[in-house]
Formats: structure tokens, sequence, C-alpha cells
């Protein structure tokens, strides 16, 4: 567990949350970022990429037989100024609580005040990837970081957002 050596397991709990072409294209990255710190998240690695096809093949492997699948990879790695902000956060129920800060898949589902609900109107472009189980979210944040990129450090608001 980065940081908490003392700690209850679960506040270990890590998630990846991905800005997609589409949200730093619109320039959502800070928003984004500014939702998930003021949550009460701890940021332990960020970086923007150009995600490689053998990435986003493995990153969305259970999805290869959609119909949609081919037009998935396109637009994770669509254009000329085509990046990623890979974040990876920190908490009690981060997996969980970041799915719901995020929203529905198809964002004309997705409530207002989650990040789709407030800025997508579309599926396919839905500006954001989150983890949808612990599992996965530990198998994704290796995909996407080196062991050495994620940062250990101890927050200092630690005892007013834990009961720890
Ligand atoms: N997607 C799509 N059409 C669909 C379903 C999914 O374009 O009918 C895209 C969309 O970008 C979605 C991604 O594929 O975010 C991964 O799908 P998943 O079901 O894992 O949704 P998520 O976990 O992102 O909510
Ligand atoms: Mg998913």
């Amino acid at each position: 567990c980065l940081g908490y050596s003392s700690a209850a397991p679960e506040i270990c709990e890590r998630t990846l949350i991905a800005v997609k072409p589409d949200g730093v294209q619109r320039r959502m990255v800070g928003e984004v970022i500014k939702r998930f710190e003021q949550r009460g998240f701890k940021l332990v690695g960020i970086k923007m990429l150009q995600a490689s096809e053998a990435v986003l093949s493995k990153h969305y492997h259970d999805l290869q037989k959609k119909p949609f699948y081919p037009a998935l990879i396109r637009y994770m790695a669509s254009g000329p100024v085509v990046a990623m902000g890979s974040m990876v956060w920190e908490g009690h129920n981060v997996v969980r609580s970041s799915r719901l800060m995020v929203g529905e898949t198809d964002s004309s589902q997705a409530k207002p005040g989650t990040v789709r609900g407030d800025f997508s109107v579309h599926i396919s472009r839905n500006i954001i990837h989150a983890s949808d189980s612990v599992e996965v979210a530990e198998k994704e944040i290796g995909l996407w970081f080196h062991t050495a990129e994620l940062i250990t450090w101890e927050t200092n608001d630690h005892s007013d957002l834990y009961q720890v």
C-alpha cells in the first residue's frame, strides 16, 4: 500500500482514471483532476501519452468481439494531437466511487453531476475511463504505469478524510 503502512487495507484501493482523446481535445483534463482531488482521492501517478495499439488492445481485450471495437480503438488512438492523461488514484472504495463520479457508459443515460452526464452526449465520445472493479484496476494500472511512476507519499489531511 503506497504511503500508509499501518492503514486499513481498503484505503489502499487504487483505480485507473483516463481522460480520453476527446476529453483532452475538449480541455477537460483539469476539470477531471479537480473533481477527483476535491472528492479526497490521492493522486499517485499521472502522465500524458499517445496510447499504442498494443496497450489499447490489452486495455479493451474484453471488448474485442464487440461491433464497436474497431471504432473504439481508432477513437482511443485518434488524430494528430491524441493524448491521454492517465491518473491513478487511491482511496477508500475508490473504484466504486469513481465509477459513480464518471457516470453511465452511455452518456445519454449518465446522470447530471457525473463527468459524462455533465460534459458528453454520446457513448462513443464519453471523455473518461474508470476501472470497473478492483481486480481490473490493478491490471490496468500495471498496463499503463511502470511501478516507478507511482509515487509513494502521505497526505496531511488523512485523518480528516478517513477514520484511521
Ligand atoms: N463503447 C462504445 N459503444 C458501445 C459501448 C462502449 O463506443 O456501445 C466505448 C465507450 O467509449 C466505452 C468503451 O467503449 O467507454 C468501453 O466500454 P465499457 O463497456 O467498458 O464502458 P465503460 O467501462 O467505459 O463505462
Ligand atoms: Mg469498462
